[in-house]
């Protein structure tokens, strides 16, 4: 196809303000899913997309559409919406002239429409704006029109209304996309160069890699090279999807489509890599390669120490399909055998989770998540810190904790609740906005530790949910942090260690001293429950005795009752882990451990 009969454009939006309804619109409209075929959320193929309502992976679809005698090429990029994978978000934009921008007509402009709004604007894309869901008996379309007009500072006329729910306007939209949205343009003759801008693992395929070809062109049976690590491969196949992958003779300037090379695992095929031909490599790279970066990290453990071999595996299988999944092994003295597990953010680390338990048929116990902390030892040497128990035990010089800018949009009479919680989170205000008399955007920058966990719930507890939050890594500070253990009868229990600010410590240690209390049966003896800080003490309570002898309840009782207890006894035995000389059931440590 020549460029000028293509347009790549992407739909970006706020989570739920309907992206992936409007997309499964426009395969109907342009005939490329037929009507009986259609099912909601066409392109989430994944189990867990479709079952969340959410869009974890990107997909490109080719779509064709007439316009008066000719007919163009659409590919259509549907990306996915949380912070998590904003990485992928930023490369599928790339792969792109234009960008459909939807706001949902009732509820009007939130964190992510702008986030996703300044990614297309940093990539010069030529925005579209639209208003969706206007079948709304609660849209509020001339408003929201005003409103997004004066965001990207076009007349409110110009403003698109249409349903992804009943299809108005979405004929009108494609149009638009052809007018508007510039063809692709690139050098024929220059040797291939192609981004990728996703990669996935196919059981049957092996990896399947999304491109967008820049210069040159791409065809089947040739080698390939990638070139941030040079490693060459044939080409086994090549084409567009259409919705389902259809072979072609090559991909030219400015095509979107897949291609195969028959690598198992999506490392060796990194979205935001440049794929060049091997025989006539390109010189330079095109720009935006990026490692991804785990934020978070916790420890995943099997409840049943025997299924240690298959989590190994799990993981492993993950990995091939997710490149930003990182773990090494490690034992806990409370939870055995288990992994250290980076993630991109709690929704990746939810949903790995989900996987492997529904996947793999594996029952987790996963520790407090926590950041990685960067200490400094008086001596200048630094200790990476992924996990509480390996914090450093001697004088520490500082420590440094990883910060975000954070981005809230709320109507205005939340103002203050919003001050107080980001106060209440070590948060420091950096500059506030009006996009409309009742609508403000605060920009904060917060600790990640304190933003990744429960802040999203706390916000929207406060703002009766009409807060919507965005933020993005913005380097690291120096904090005042400390690491709490927690004590049974003198023992330390790995698994409850954690970092926190000094100011909380003294919180976290009561309420896991008190958690523990309650949840652990008590035992032949006393067991004092202890936080402290190194070897300084901070909170107490006591486990007081009892003495429980199960047998003397059936005394010259028969004697298959007594087998009967004794059986029951030991049952329960199995699901008891010791701490020293202290035996806490499973169900103690997963109480304790869960967030609530
Ligand atoms: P995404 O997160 O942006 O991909 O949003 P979805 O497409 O998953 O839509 C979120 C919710 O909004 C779903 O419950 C959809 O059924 C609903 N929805 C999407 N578009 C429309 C629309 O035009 N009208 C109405 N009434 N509901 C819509
Ligand atoms: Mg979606």
């Amino acid at each position: 196809t020549p460029p000028g009969r293509i347009r790549n454009f992407c739909i970006i939006a706020h989570i739920d303000h309907g992206k992936s309804t409007l997309a499964d619109r426009m395969l109907q409209e342009t005939g490329v899913v037929e009507q009986r075929l259609m099912r909601a959320q066409y392109l989430d193929r994944m189990d867990i997309e479709r079952e969340r309502g959410i869009t974890i992976k990107s997909q490109a679809v080719r779509m064709p559409w007439a316009v008066g005698d000719r007919t163009l090429i659409l590919n259509m990029i549907d990306t996915p919406g949380h912070v998590d994978f904003t990485y992928e978000v930023s490369r599928s934009l790339a792969a792109c002239e234009g960008a459909v921008l939807l706001v949902d007509a009732a509820q009007g402009i939130e964190a992510q429409t702008l986030a996703n709004l300044y990614l297309a604007m940093e990539n010069d894309l030529t925005i579209i704006p639209v208003l969706n869901k206007i079948d709304l008996p609660s849209a509020q379309p001339e408003k929201y029109a005003e409103e997004l007009a004066g965001l990207i500072g076009c007349d409110p006329a110009e403003v698109l209304r249409v349903s992804g729910k009943t299809g108005e306007g979405v004929p009108e939209l494609l149009d638009h996309i052809v007018d508007l949205v510039p063809p692709p343009v690139g050098d024929a003759g220059a040797p291939a160069r192609a981004m990728i801008f996703d990669s996935v693992y196919d059981t049957y395929r092996g990896v399947v890699t999304y491109v967008r070809v820049i210069d040159g062109s791409l065809s089947p049976r040739e080698r390939i090279s990638m070139m941030s690590t040079r490693a060459t491969h044939e080409l086994l196949e090549i084409g567009a999807i259409s919705p389902d992958p259809v072979p072609s003779k090559g991909l030219g300037v400015g095509e979107v489509g897949y291609l195969i090379t028959g690598v198992k695992d999506v490392r060796q095929s990194k979205v935001g890599d440049t794929v060049t031909g091997a025989s006539r490599p390109a010189q330079k790279a095109l720009g935006g390669y990026k490692e991804p970066r785990p934020m978070v990290f916790s420890g995943l453990y099997p409840m049943d120490g025997s299924d240690y071999p298959i989590l190994r595996d799990a993981l492993d299988k993950l990995k091939l399909n997710d490149a930003a999944l990182v773990y090494e092994p490690e034992t806990s003295a409370a939870l055995g055998f288990g992994f250290r597990v980076g993630f991109l953010g709690m929704l990746h680390l939810e949903i790995v989770r989900e996987r492997l338990e529904r996947e793999f048929d594996l029952d987790l116990i996963s520790t407090l998540p926590n950041v990685e902390y960067d200490v400094v030892l008086e001596d200048g040497t630094h200790v990476d810190v992924t996990n509480p128990s390996e914090f450093p035990g001697g004088k520490v010089g500082s420590i440094t904790e990883p910060v975000v800018r954070a981005t809230v949009l709320a109507p205005s009479e939340f103002i203050g609740a919003i001050m107080e919680l980001c106060q209440s989170r070590r948060g420091v205000l950096r500059g506030m906005d009006y996009l409309s008399p009742e609508r403000v955007e605060m920009r904060y920058t917060l600790p990640l530790a304190e933003i990744v966990f429960d802040f999203f719930d706390a916000l929207k507890s406060k703002t009766r949910g009409y807060a919507s939050l965005d933020y993005e890594p913005d380097g690291d500070q120096e904090a005042d942090l400390v690491k709490v253990d927690i004590l049974l009868q003198g023992d330390t229990v790995d698994a409850f260690s954690a970092i926190v600010h000094r100011d909380k410590a003294y919180a976290y240690g009561v309420q896991m001293a008190t958690k523990l209390k309650e949840l652990i049966p008590r035992q032949q003896f006393e067991v004092p429950v202890q936080a402290a800080i190194g070897s300084r003490v901070i909170a107490r309570e006591t486990i007081r005795a009892i003495r429980k002898d199960v047998l003397a309840k059936c005394y010259g009782g028969d004697i298959s009752r007594k087998r009967k207890l004794l059986e029951k006894q030991k049952e329960g035995k199995k699901r008891m882990k010791m701490v020293g000389s202290v035996e806490v059931p499973q169900e103690a440590f997963i109480a304790a451990l869960s967030q609530d």
